[in-house]
């Protein structure tokens, strides 16, 4: 049986697009979106508009999927030929050792090895430590800058975690390099594959695959600014704590429990979030039951999305967020479950079918 989801998240997640970068995830954003919309349009900090005309008058919806992934940019080519790393979006330098990255070099991608010092030579209280950024480096096999160079290499090159995606032992279970947020992006180009089907939803649905949502939600509110919508939800990952490493109470979120409706966020570093208002959170909710999608609640101190910059756009824009549980989250590794996109799919058509809210 063809599994779309699964074929969608192969091809988002393989794709690199670190924010600022992300033009080879708006192809394929728009190889998939084009064909299902009646309007496609792009601004120029790279965010893409795919528009679905509904009934005249209808309200606008607005749906919103950041296309960036975190990652890392060429900050100084050694004399040895290592290169250094200047970190994009929020990263834990644990996650780091030992993984491979690809450089986006002129030439096509260049693959390198982070390295630290070995275990051998390292004292107990470094030992104890996590190694910072500043201190490794990427190992591309040159001995000096000149070969280095001579691979197409620059400072100012982007670079990602180099990893194929993959279905882990036959589960739902998808584990991806990228899956924050191609998993949002998946489940916004299947929720406007099947608008179609839904012949009572009468709304006008543009689907906006934003940019630059991991270096402070950049792209997403001048995205709402030029929408308008009467009512926008962002689609993104969100941290579930069901397993050993943390205490579920903090994070009480399942993976494989279903699609999250976001209370509200705040990531206090930041300053940045969102507090739904009720009457919208409410409609998610009605929306869930009516599509009989068993959701979570869910109320995160330590994040934010998109939500939270495109309430704020303009002259303020009424704004929620429907989550899709994620593990091991900002790290190469990341997990997400199929079911719990595909219920999200289902909440979003169900809920648009509640448009107009009032
Ligand atoms: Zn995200």
């Amino acid at each position: 049986m063809a599994d779309r989801m699964l074929d969608l998240m192969l091809k988002l997640d393989a794709a690199r697009g670190i924010s600022g970068y992300e033009e080879a995830v708006a192809e394929l954003m728009h190889a998939e979106l084009a064909p299902l919309s009646d309007e496609q349009t792009s601004d120029p900090l790279g965010n893409h508009y795919f528009t679905k005309r509904g009934a005249k008058g209808a309200p606008v919806l607005m749906l919103c999927a950041h296309m960036d992934e975190i990652g890392f940019l060429v900050q100084h080519i050694e004399d040895e030929g290592f290169v250094r790393l200047a970190g994009v979006g929020y990263h834990d330098d644990r996650m780091l050792t030992d993984q491979v990255l690809e450089v986006e070099g002129a030439d096509g991608p260049v693959i390198g090895v982070v390295g630290t010092k070995p275990a051998h030579v390292i004292s107990a209280e470094e030992a104890g430590k996590a190694i910072p950024l500043r201190e490794m480096f990427l190992d591309l096999g040159t001995s000096d800058r000149a070969a280095t160079e001579a691979l197409g290499v620059r400072v100012g090159d982007p670079v990602t975690f180099s990893r194929t995606g993959m279905q882990l032992n036959g589960t739902r279970v998808f584990t991806g390099k990228s899956v924050d947020d191609r998993a949002g992006c998946a489940v916004m180009i299947e929720t406007m594959r099947r608008l179609s089907e839904r012949k009572k939803i009468k709304a006008t649905v543009v689907a906006v695959a934003s940019v630059m949502e991991e270096v402070g939600l950049r792209g997403a509110g001048p995205a709402a600014f030029r929408v308008q919508p009467d009512v926008a939800i962002a689609l993104d990952v969100t941290l579930a704590g069901d397993t050993p490493a943390t205490e579920f109470r903090q994070l009480p979120i399942k993976l494989g429990g279903g699609p999250a409706i976001k209370y509200f966020d705040w990531a206090p570093a930041a300053l940045i979030g969102s507090a739904v208002p009720r009457r919208l959170t409410r409609r998610l909710e009605e929306a869930a039951e009516k599509a009989k999608v068993p959701f979570q609640r869910e109320v995160l101190i330590g994040g934010a999305t998109d939500a939270g910059s495109i309430a704020l756009a303009g002259a303020g824009t009424l704004t929620g967020c429907v989550s899709i549980p994620s593990r091991h989250i900002h790290s190469a590794v990341g997990v997400v479950h199929l079911g719990d996109m595909e219920q999200c799919v289902d909440l979003l058509l169900s809920f648009a079918e509640l448009l107009p809210l009032e």
